[in-house]
């Protein structure tokens, strides 16, 4: 059975150019990027080559870019890192929607001492500018907004808030860990001081990442050893790993127009297709300001688990909006924070498209999804009372 991936936020297949790429580098060039010898010199230079094409898929300066092992550790590095540089200020600001490598982050800070203001989103997953600007205070250390939702796509209005929260001289990190090789970002004219990326996101593999630092911005090292990545990261570099985000950078900068603009129009189509389909579906976040390759919705109720196990056993690979907590069906924090009614929380899919994802994975996926949704409908008490509800309404109306 061919599998039919449509899970790409979660990660990404891995392109088969950035392998190529990796590869010398588990055999042949295995020196220290840190030696004095030339062998160690060839290595440092093809790592600063992967700097740069990094930092011209974002827009950076090489020197601003520091390499870490995953998005959660840049999130962490950011935040915990510029933190500690105000000792003063105990205020820290971010959204009730982030990735839990933020979102984690609020428990463990409000321990620690800190107030910390996690602002509310609309129906559409939408923060209120005015509520992020009454919450700013001289003791605001920093403000942590995403740039993208990784379980709705909706993307933020990072220059609008940037531009609120430079105003009153606070640091702004921005998760853009779905964001990055999918949307265009030019930091060089950006409001943004700190981003974290993802290399698995983008078609490099898990285990690589990095953070943006602009120039001047005050950050405590993230590891302290050696003087790797000019002391803010000790440890010597992951040089495959590097290389291979250097790799999917340049493909994803070449690329990008092209191809967003056709995993857009695949996903409008697998969306429009499941909504003309399919009855009793909602669209979840703002359709208007989303990730060209995220769409999240709301089979009224069923149960989003069911839907999935269906899908796995045609070997598409889907993701759903709630968790499997101690048995009992919890819906993500995210839905929960938009107001998404309960009924249709719990079945939520996520389907997130890449590159590789081609049109007639699209139809057999709305081949089949009619019948999954129908069947398990049948032998939903939920939808039961629902259709004899409406069917009362009818008859009384
Ligand atoms: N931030 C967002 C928005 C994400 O979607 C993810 C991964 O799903 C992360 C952070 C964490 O990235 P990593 O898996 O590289 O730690």
């Amino acid at each position: 059975m061919k599998t039919i991936y449509l899970d790409n936020n979660a990660t990404t297949r891995v392109a088969p150019e950035v392998v190529e790429a990796m590869l010398p580098y588990f055999s042949d060039r295995y020196g220290n990027p840190s030696s004095m010898h030339s062998f160690g010199g060839l290595v440092k230079r093809e790592l600063d080559g992967a700097r740069e094409r990094l930092a011209s898929l974002i827009g950076a300066h090489p020197d601003e870019i520091v390499f870490t092992s995953c998005g959660t550790e840049s999130d962490n590095a950011a935040i915990r890192g510029v933190l500690e540089c105000y000792p003063g200020k105990n205020h820290f600001v971010t959204t009730r929607v982030e990735h839990p490598a933020v979102w984690n982050l609020c428990p463990y800070l409000r321990k620690k001492g800190y107030r910390v203001t996690e602002l509310s989103v609309d129906r559409k997953g939408r923060i209120d500018l005015d509520e992020l600007r009454s919450s700013l205070t001289d003791a605001t250390a920093l403000v942590s907004v995403m740039y993208a939702n990784n379980e709705t796509g909706v993307i933020f209005p990072i220059e609008e808030i940037g531009a609120i929260v430079k105003e009153r001289g606070i640091p702004f990190h921005t998760d853009a860990v779905q964001a990055v090789g999918k949307l265009p970002l030019h930091m060089s004219k950006s409001t943004v001081d700190l981003l974290s990326l993802s290399g698995h996101k983008l078609h490099a593999p898990k285990g690589i990442g990095a953070l943006y630092v602009r120039k001047g911005t005050k950050i405590s090292p993230f590891l302290i050893g050696g003087h790797q990545e000019k002391g803010r990261r000790g440890g010597t570099e992951n040089v495959p790993y590097i290389i291979g985000l250097g790799k999917a950078a340049e493909i994803a900068k070449e690329r990008m127009v092209e191809e967003q603009t056709r995993v857009k129009m695949l996903r409008d189509r697998l969306e429009s297709g499941i909504t003309k389909l399919i009855p009793n579906v909602l669209v979840n976040g703002d359709t208007e300001h989303r990730l060209p390759n995220t769409s999240n919705v709301s089979f009224e109720y069923v149960e989003g688990e069911s839907i999935l196990m269906m899908l796995n056993d045609l070997g598409i690979c889907a993701s759903s909006g709630s968790a499997c907590t101690s048995g009992s069906l919890e819906p993500s924090h995210v839905l929960r924070a938009m107001g998404v009614p309960f009924t249709a929380a719990h079945g939520s899919i996520r389907f997130s498209l890449s590159v590789y994802t081609t049109e007639e994975e699209v139809e057999v996926v709305l081949e089949h999804l009619p019948g999954i949704i129908e069947k398990l409908r049948d032998i939903s008490p939920f939808w039961k009372d629902a259709v004899e509800g409406k069917l009362r309404l009818r008859q009384t109306g």
